[in-house]
């Protein structure tokens, strides 16, 4: 937009979900805001900075892999002020360990008002690339999304093999380097067996987008074999059995002896 930075017109600042990485995975509002943007601050460790140009032609851009938090606040307060369009661009959807809550923190500090656009986040991006419904009927109604502890800390209450006695769909981010470690403290929960699925999805969406499927006996083996470091969702659990087995247990709203709202 040719006016939005002039002096007359109120800035903005909006986070925005940018989806796991395929450019036409934003959803059309983030989209539409990138187009109207002055100024782009992305996370340039996971967001492609193809995607950010795709959108936000003329926008300026900072990519904030190298900035601290009070470096990032300052660009948005002087851009704010100056009446530009701001957006903050987060990878997938930016509350999930997006580091947003800080950033706005800083903002309501300062009396700086913004909006939050929400995106599509990587376990949903891999159970896509899987075809893979997560909550399956008499298998798991519940998806737990977490991630093993590492320089930030995971509460005592939520360590992985408390989860793991749940049994239910686990969707893991920014494990994938530590999976010994993540499958020792799975099968340690009770929930889970060695016979357990496991989907590694790295890049879920990009072109080198790529899939390893096992069970918790063998899947450690199968990333390290693939040499996956980083950039994976792994998702766990028995509903994951669902395409390789074939499931009995189906969902009552299809069923032609259940009636609903939208069927007598
Ligand atoms: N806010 C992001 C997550 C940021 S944390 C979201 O909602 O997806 C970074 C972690 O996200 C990575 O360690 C990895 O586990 C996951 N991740 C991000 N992009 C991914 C992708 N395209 N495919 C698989 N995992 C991805």
């Amino acid at each position: 937009m040719v006016q939005s930075g002039s002096m007359n017109s109120q800035g903005t600042i909006t986070f925005v979900g940018a989806g796991p990485g395929a450019v036409d995975l934003i959803t059309v509002r983030g989209a539409t805001l990138l187009k109207e943007a002055d100024l782009v601050l992305y996370a340039g460790s996971l967001v492609d900075r193809e995607l950010v140009r795709t959108y936000a032609v003329d926008a300026e851009l900072f990519d904030s892999a190298g900035m601290a938090l009070t470096e990032i606040i300052t660009i948005m307060l002087d851009a704010v002020a100056a009446g530009k369009q701001v957006v903050r661009l987060h990878t997938g959807d930016p509350s999930i360990y997006g580091a947003i809550q800080e950033q706005m923190t800083a903002l309501d500090r300062l009396g700086i008002e913004y909006r939050v656009v929400p995106g599509v986040t990587s376990a949903f991006a891999a159970a896509a690339t899987l075809r893979q419904e997560l909550t399956m009927p008499e298998v798991s109604q519940t998806v737990i999304i977490t991630r093993m502890e590492g320089r930030t800390p995971v509460p005592e209450r939520e360590a992985l093999r408390r989860l793991a006695a749940h049994g239910a769909t686990l969707a893991l981010y920014l494990s994938v380097g530590m999976i010994d470690t993540m499958v020792t403290e799975l099968l340690a929960g009770g929930g889970y067996h060695e016979t357990t699925p496991v989907a590694v999805v790295s890049r879920a969406s990009w072109p080198d987008e790529l899939v390893i499927e096992g069970t918790l006996a063998d899947i450690a083996h199968k990333v390290r074999a693939a040499g996956i470091s980083k950039q994976a969702v792994i998702l766990v659990g028995e509903a994951l059995a669902a395409r390789t087995k074939g499931m009995k247990a189906r969902s009552l709203l299809y069923d032609e002896s259940f009636s609903h709202g939208c069927r007598a």
